[in-house]
């Protein structure tokens, strides 16, 4: 990577992603100021551009503030819902910092809500490809329906099954465990599930982040990737007491029994 990439840790259980280039700085999804401001002093940075996935305030609220400190471009999708955007996105467009050292390619992911987009970060150097998730994809779990619907979520979740195994996923919130406990009632003889739910509670313990992630490890542990595997259909019939006869109406079953989880 030309660039490097770290995590700040806002408000109760968010990351904000920073990527850096010698003095600049990409900052995607601040929903909180200070302590990506304090990050950023510390290590004499400069804001680029601001990166936004989705309408949510804790992914937007801390732009005035940081607004104050750096001034910059703030990238997004087009929604009315998102008038802090001044450069807005859409499917397939490209983008590109530092004379190339960050180009991104933009997916339109809908599902947790309607306008969410994903930033798809090409390396050169090792061909890998990070992406910068928002709320769509979670290690272990996905985004909640606030928005979008079973369906487009399902359709967003299949592109990024489709990808390299190392490809990095950089997810915005620290549920690892959590989801890692419904991922182990949903699939009780997946041993992958549950010795990986022993490597993050030894993780968390020590305060260390789960994240990132790849999609590799997310087709092993994730439950909503794999509704295609025989134990997560037999466990979605038997809690709902119903025969699913397609991927979409176990991942829907899936989302609606996580929701209540
Ligand atoms: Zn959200």
């Amino acid at each position: 990577m030309r660039v490097n990439t770290f995590p700040v840790a806002t408000l109760h259980d968010n990351y904000v992603w920073i990527i850096e280039h010698r003095n600049n700085a990409l900052v995607i999804d601040p929903g909180e100021a200070a302590p990506v401001i304090a990050v950023l002093k510390e290590r004499g940075l400069s804001a680029t551009a601001i990166l936004l996935t989705h309408r949510h305030w804790d992914h937007v609220d801390g732009i005035p503030e940081l607004q104050e400190h750096f001034p910059c471009p703030i990238y997004g999708p087009e929604s009315s819902a998102m008038p802090q955007v001044t450069q807005t996105l859409t499917e397939g467009d490209h983008l590109e910092f530092w004379d190339g050292m960050a180009k991104f390619q933009i997916w339109h992911t809908p599902g947790h809500t309607e306008e969410h987009i994903a930033y798809l970060l090409a390396d050169e150097h090792n061909n890998s490809t990070a992406i910068f998730c928002g709320d769509t994809l979670f290690s272990a779990g996905c985004g909640r329906l606030l928005g979008g619907t079973a369906e487009q979520l399902c359709n967003s979740l299949e592109r990024y099954k489709r990808l390299a195994a190392d490809t990095i996923l950089y997810c915005t919130h620290e549920y690892t465990q959590a989801n890692l406990r419904f991922a182990q009632a949903v699939e009780p003889s997946n041993t992958l599930i549950r010795e990986y739910a022993g490597v993050v509670q030894e993780q968390r313990l020590n305060g260390a982040t789960t994240l990132p992630t790849t999609v590799g490890k997310e087709l092993e542990i994730n439950p909503f990737l794999r509704c295609d595997q025989p134990e997560v259909i037999t466990q979605i019939e038997a809690h709902t007491g119903k025969t699913v006869t397609s991927g979409l109406q176990t991942f829907t079953a899936l989302r609606q029994w996580k929701d209540i989880f």
